[in-house]
C-alpha cells in the first residue's frame, strides 16, 4: 500500500519536473553546492529485486546464481562508468576448495584404564582443512590449552613450555575477559579477537598440534550448539592454493557436558580448571587421555569472483578508500514454509544495492573525488569472508595507500533512525569521522549492544583491520526515528528469529522503506568524501590490538 502511495506521489512530482523528495537523499549536507550530490532510492530498489529475486539462487558462489550475480555486477559498474580495477577486467578470480567431511561416527577417549566413546553430532562435530582424502588422529595426547591464546604484547602464552607435536588442544572458547569483572582485563565481556574460534584455530595451527578440539560453551561462544551442528556440518569453503599441510590435521568442537566428563575422568574440577585458565601464569596441562578421531574428505575446487570498479582520484589517484559489500549468500538450502531459495535481501543485496548507488552518486557529482574511490564486492563472505581474505592477501590496490574501508552488510529495511552504531566502537580514528557525519544528520553514536558476540569479527571490514587498515562497519539499529526503540527492537529480533540465514530473507517492495538504506547510505557517502578530499590518515586508537605496522 504504501509503495504504491509512494510511486504515484513520486510520479506526480517527476510530471511536474521537480525533485522528489521520496526518491533522493540530500547525501551532502554540508552548503559545499560543489559536492553536493544524492542517492536515488529508485537505483537502490532496482538492484535490491533484481539479486533477491529467485532468479539468482540465493548467490552461493560457484552456482549458477552465484555466476549469475557477479555477471550482473559487472555489467552494472560499466554501465556506471567506473574504471575497471584490474586493467581490462572488473573481476579478481577468488580459487575456492570445497571440502566435505565425513565425520566417522565415534571419538574414544582412552584414560588406559577406561574408556569413553563420544558420537558424532550430539557430543562432537570435527572437520579437517586438509586436502588428504582420510585424516586422522589415533591416539593422541589431550592436552588442555586454556583459552588457546597466544599474546606477546600481553605476556600471555596458553601453550607455555609444551612441544605440542602429536598433541591434541582442548580449550575454552572466548578470552579470559569474560564473565570478569575487569573491563581492563580482555576487554572484559567485549570479546577480543582472541576469544574468537578462527583465532583459536590458526594459533593452534602455529604451535604445530596435531588437533583441535574447542569446548563449546552457549554464552561463551554467542550461540548454541545448533549453531556448530549445522554450520560445521556439510560443504565447507576455503580459499583453494593454501598450504595446509602442516596445519592441525582436525579441528573441531565438543559439547560442554562432554567437557565436564572428560575433566571429571580426568580427575579435575571443570570450574576450577576454567578459573585458572583465567589467571595470568596458566600453564598447560595434560589430561592424562589419548584421543581416537577421523574425518574422509571429498574436495572440489572452483573459482568465484571479487568485483571491483573505481573512480580515479583527480589530485591523489595512488591513496585509496574502499567501500565494501560482500555479493554472495548462501544458496539454495533445506526447505522453510514451503520455499528453498535463500534469497539474501537483506543479508546482503541490500549493502550491494546501497553502494551501487553510492556509485552512482560520486560518478554523478559535479567534480570527481581527489582521492581514488573504490567498490569492491567481494564474494563468499558467508563462507568465512574469504573473498576479502584474498583480497587483502592479493590487495590490487596497495593496502599501505589505502585510506580506510568501509564496510556494509545488512542496511535497515525499516526507516531513518536516531542512532548510528558502531560494530567495534573504540578502534579507531573512523568513530571520529562517524560520529562527525551522524551529527550532520541529528543522529547519536553508540557502540554496539552486544559487543560479546564478537561481530566485530563477522564481517569483511575485519580483514582489512587485520591488515592494518582502519575500518568502519556502521548502522543505524537501535532507535527509529518515529516508532523509536521498542519498534527497532521487534524488527531485529523477528528479523533473527524468522528470517537470518532463512527463505524468508526477502524483498518485499510494499514493506521495505528507503529512508533507512538512503540514511545510512548518505552517512556513509560523506565519511568516504570527506576522506577522499582530505589528506587524513585515520589513525587506530593505542589501546586497539590493531595497527597500521602490523599488515
Ligand atoms: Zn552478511
Amino acid at each position: 500500500m504504501k509503495y504504491y502511495l509512494l510511486l504515484i506521489a513520486a510520479a506526480a512530482i517527476l510530471a511536474i519536473g521537480c525533485k522528489s523528495e521520496t526518491a533522493t537523499y540530500n547525501a551532502d549536507t554540508s552548503s559545499d553546492a560543489t559536492t553536493a550530490s544524492s542517492l536515488n532510492s529508485e537505483t537502490i530498489r532496482k538492484h535490491l529485486a533484481e539479486l533477491s529475486s529467485d532468479a539468482y539462487q540465493g548467490r552461493m558462489p560457484c552456482t549458477e546464481g552465484g555466476i549469475k550475480t557477479y555477471k550482473y555486477l559487472e555489467s552494472e559498474m560499466k554501465k556506471l562508468g567506473l574504471k575497471a580495477a584490474k586493467g581490462e577486467s572488473y573481476l579478481q578470480a577468488v580459487p575456492l576448495l570445497t571440502v566435505e567431511s565425513e565425520i566417522r561416527p565415534e571419538m574414544t577417549v582412552d584414560f588406559g584404564t577406561k574408556k569413553l566413546n563420544w558420537q558424532k553430532s550430539k557430543d562432537f562435530i570435527i572437520h579437517s582443512e586438509r586436502t588428504d582424502k582420510e585424516v586422522s588422529l589415533t591416539d593422541s595426547e589431550l592436552v588442555f590449552c586454556g583459552y588457546g591464546i597466544v599474546d606477546e604484547k600481553k605476556g600471555w602464552n596458553d601453550y607455555a613450555g609444551i612441544d605440542m607435536k602429536g598433541k591434541t588442544a582442548v580449550i575454552l572458547i572466548n578470552d579470559p575477559g569474560y564473565g570478569g569483572d575487569d573491563p581492563e582485563f580482555f576487554n572484559g565481556d567485549i570479546m577480543t579477537y582472541a576469544g574468537r574460534w578462527d583465532y583459536k584455530y590458526d594459533t593452534a595451527d602455529k604451535m604445530g598440534a596435531a588437533g583441535l578440539i574447542i569446548i563449546h560453551e552457549t554464552s561463551s561462544a554467542g550461540y548454541p550448539w545448533f549453531v556448530i551442528q549445522s554450520s560445521w556440518t556439510g560443504p565447507q569453503q576455503g580459499l583453494s592454493g593454501v598450504d595446509r599441510s602442516q596445519d592441525c590435521g582436525i579441528k573441531g568442537w565438543i559439547h560442554l557436558d562432554k567437557a565436564v566428563e572428560l575433566f571429571t575422568e580426568a580427575g579435575l574440577d571443570f570450574t576450577t580448571e576454567l578459573k585458572a585458565a583465567r589467571k595470568p601464569g596458566f600453564k598447560p596441562k595434560s589430561l592424562g587421555a589419548k584421543v581416537t578421531m577421523g574425518v574422509d574428505n571429498a574436495h572440489k575446487e572452483c573459482i568465484s569472483y571479487n568485483v571491483a570498479g573505481y573512480i580515479p582520484g583527480a589530485k591523489y589517484p595512488d591513496e585509496y578508500v574502499v567501500y565494501t559489500a560482500h555479493w554472495d549468500h548462501i544458496g539454495i538450502g533445506k526447505v522453510v514454509d514451503g520455499d528453498s531459495i535463500y534469497n539474501g535481501a537483506l543479508d546482503n543485496a541490500s549493502g550491494v544495492s546501497t553502494l551501487l548507488a553510492m556509485a552512482e552518486a560520486y560518478k554523478s557529482a559535479p567534480t570527481p573525488p581527489e582521492r581514488s574511490v573504490v567498490f569492491l564486492l567481494v564474494t563468499a563472505e558467508e563462507q568465512g569472508l574469504l573473498g576479502s581474505e584474498y583480497y587483502v592477501e592479493n590487495p590490487i590496490f596497495p593496502l599501505d595507500k589505502t585510506v580506510c574501508n568501509l564496510n556494509m552488510d545488512g542496511v535497515n529495511p525499516i526507516g531513518e533512525m536516531n542512532d548510528l552504531t558502531i560494530t567495534g566502537k573504540g578502534h579507531s580514528e573512523m568513530d571520529d569521522y562517524a560520529e562527525r557525519a551522524a551529527r550532520k544528520q541529528d543522529r547519536y553514536v553508540m557502540a554496539e549492544q552486544e559487543p560479546e558476540k564478537g561481530y566485530f569479527f563477522r564481517s569483511d571490514h575485519f580483514n582489512f583491520a587485520k591488515k592494518g587498515v582502519p575500518a568502519l562497519y556502521a548502522e543505524g539499529a537501535y532507535d527509529h526515528k518515529t516508532k523509536g526503540k521498542e519498534f527497532a527492537k521487534e524488527f531485529r529480533d523477528n528479523f533473527i528469529n524468522e528470517r537470518y540465514h532463512a527463505p524468508a530473507d526477502e524483498y518485499d517492495p510494499s514493506e521495505w522503506i528507503m529512508e533507512g538504506m538512503l540514511q545510512d547510505g548518505a552517512l556513509y557517502f560523506d565519511i568516504g568524501k570527506t576522506l577522499a578530499n582530505s589528506r587524513d590518515w585515520p589513525k587506530w586508537y593505542p589501546n586497539s590490538e590493531f595497527s597500521r605496522t602490523k599488515s
